[in-house]
């Protein structure tokens, strides 16, 4: 890995971002787990894109459905039969690499001989076995994805909430892959989450009906950029090629972030017409068409499909708020994302009055509903430092004289500049300031 992404896996584990996954049984190979820091993260994150796209929307229903659904789903969704990496193995050294990723006209990476089995097709599902006894009738798999559901779902979506089209239903949660070769740390994972949208429209009569949905669908990940503090400087649009493109797809287009590994997939947003939904009609033998309300026309939804990754949206955040000068690293990650608003710290540690008075402060703004944190460790220095790699924006010091006057420091993460706010008034400060960091 190279430096950055070692500095970031380092404060990661530091501060209770992420740790490497069972850690005290020697790992698990690239499985990884969300501490305290990162748990708050995460959740930041999802709740965001929850609330700009689906509470702050009035087209958009919100869905969870099962991880484990009907394997006909994933016979359906053409899973079982294609969903597939070239596998190639080194016969020296028995690595296993996807074919499309290395150059197998050179030798081996790993161990320097030129000795490269057939590429053969290899199934990224992750299959399992339900009940007792474990055979053909009881396999199931673990969803490769959470978009499957939404098509699913969507007869008893619109039974229960009828919605004209256009509209959309909206879904995150865990999806699993046995992917070939993982590594770069939340990159490429074996269990991820996913944020997915799937947008129903009306069957287009011309390019152009479907053509205005994505344009739309594609201007509002920019704007997810922008609220989410990705850097967009470090964001390309790559325009899938046809003949690359499923062939059911009349457009794809790949978000990519240049992490420090390269330029790579971070989004994706894609116009698959009504190839879903004709694929579970046919094998459901249910009828999934859509009846307009006014014109009385059946037809069968076409889908624009925005997709967003949690582990990547997270690994491009860190990326992005990472900073560091000859004095301090600093995560300047978005407030309202930020593990926690506030910490609160008393000055010294041996003083009851002055602990007793940064708890009251301390549960005070949790009252409030204020995401804070306590630290009492070390010296003031040391809590700062560690609060700038959390990314924590605003410090709160309860000290000598807050006892006498009721006032205490608040120090600015960013700018390093502290402010005495009267402790009356510190809840109203500290959401004026996170309004104004928007
Ligand atoms: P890639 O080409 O990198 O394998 P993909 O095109 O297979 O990705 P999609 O099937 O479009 O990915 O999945 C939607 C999103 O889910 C991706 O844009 C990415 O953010 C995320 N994602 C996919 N696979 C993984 C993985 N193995 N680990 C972490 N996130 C993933």
């Amino acid at each position: 890995m190279n430096d950055l992404m070692d500095k970031i896996v380092s404060l990661a584990k530091r501060r209770g971002f992420v740790f490497p996954g069972s850690e005290i049984y020697g790992g698990l190979s690239n499985s990884w787990d969300f501490g305290p820091a990162g748990t708050e993260l995460k959740k930041n994150i999802k709740d965001l894109w929850w609330k700009m796209f689906v509470r702050g929307r009035d087209d958009i229903l919100g869905l969870d459905s099962a991880i484990i659904m009907n394997p006909k789903v994933w016979e359906a969704s053409g899973h079982v039969s294609g969903f597939s990496d070239p596998l190639v193995e080194c016969k020296a050294c028995h690595n296993r690499f996807r074919a499309d990723q290395i150059d197998i006209n050179s030798k081996c990476q790993e161990c320097g001989q030129k000795n490269w089995s057939e590429t053969k097709s290899f199934n990224l599902l992750v299959k399992t076995y339900l009940g007792s006894v474990e055979d053909s009738k009881s396999v199931a798999y673990l969803r490769g994805e959470t978009a499957q559901a939404m098509f699913v779902d969507l007869k008893n979506i619109l039974t229960s909430n009828p919605k004209k089209l256009p509209f959309g239903v909206a879904q995150t949660g865990k999806a699993f892959r046995n992917e070939i070769t993982t590594g770069n740390f939340l990159f490429r994972l074996r269990e991820f989450e996913q944020m997915e949208i799937e947008y129903f429209i009306p069957k287009p009569k011309t390019d152009k009906d479907w053509q205005t949905h994505f344009e739309h669908w594609r201007k509002e990940m920019w704007k997810w950029f922008d609220l989410a503090g990705i850097d967009s400087k470090k964001i390309h649009e790559h325009e899938i090629p046809d003949d690359e493109r499923a062939h059911y797809s009349k457009r794809t287009i790949d978000f990519e972030f240049d992490y420090p590994f390269g330029q790579k997939e971070l989004y994706g947003l894609a116009y698959r017409a009504d190839y879903d939904l004709k694929q579970h009609q046919k094998f459901s033998g249910q009828d999934l068409s859509y009846v307009d309300p006014e014109t009385g026309e059946k037809f069968i939804p076409h889908v624009i499909e925005p997709t967003w990754g949690v582990d990547r949206t997270f690994l491009a955040i860190l990326l992005s708020a990472y900073y560091e000068d000859d004095k301090r690293v600093v995560l300047k990650l978005k407030p309202r994302l930020a593990p926690y608003i506030v910490a609160v710290f008393p000055l010294v540690r041996n003083k009851p009055e002055i602990t007793k008075k940064a708890r009251e402060v301390f549960l005070h703004l949790k009252s409030q509903s204020l995401s804070c944190v306590w630290d009492d460790r070390g010296n003031i220095g040391k809590r700062y430092y560690a609060q700038d790699e959390i990314g924590t924006p605003w410090c709160v010091t309860v000290d000598y004289d807050t006892l006498s006057d009721d006032t205490v420091t608040v120090r600015d993460r960013d700018t390093a500049k502290q402010e005495r706010v009267a402790i009356g008034k510190l809840v109203e400060n500290i959401e004026f300031r996170a309004r104004q960091a928007r």
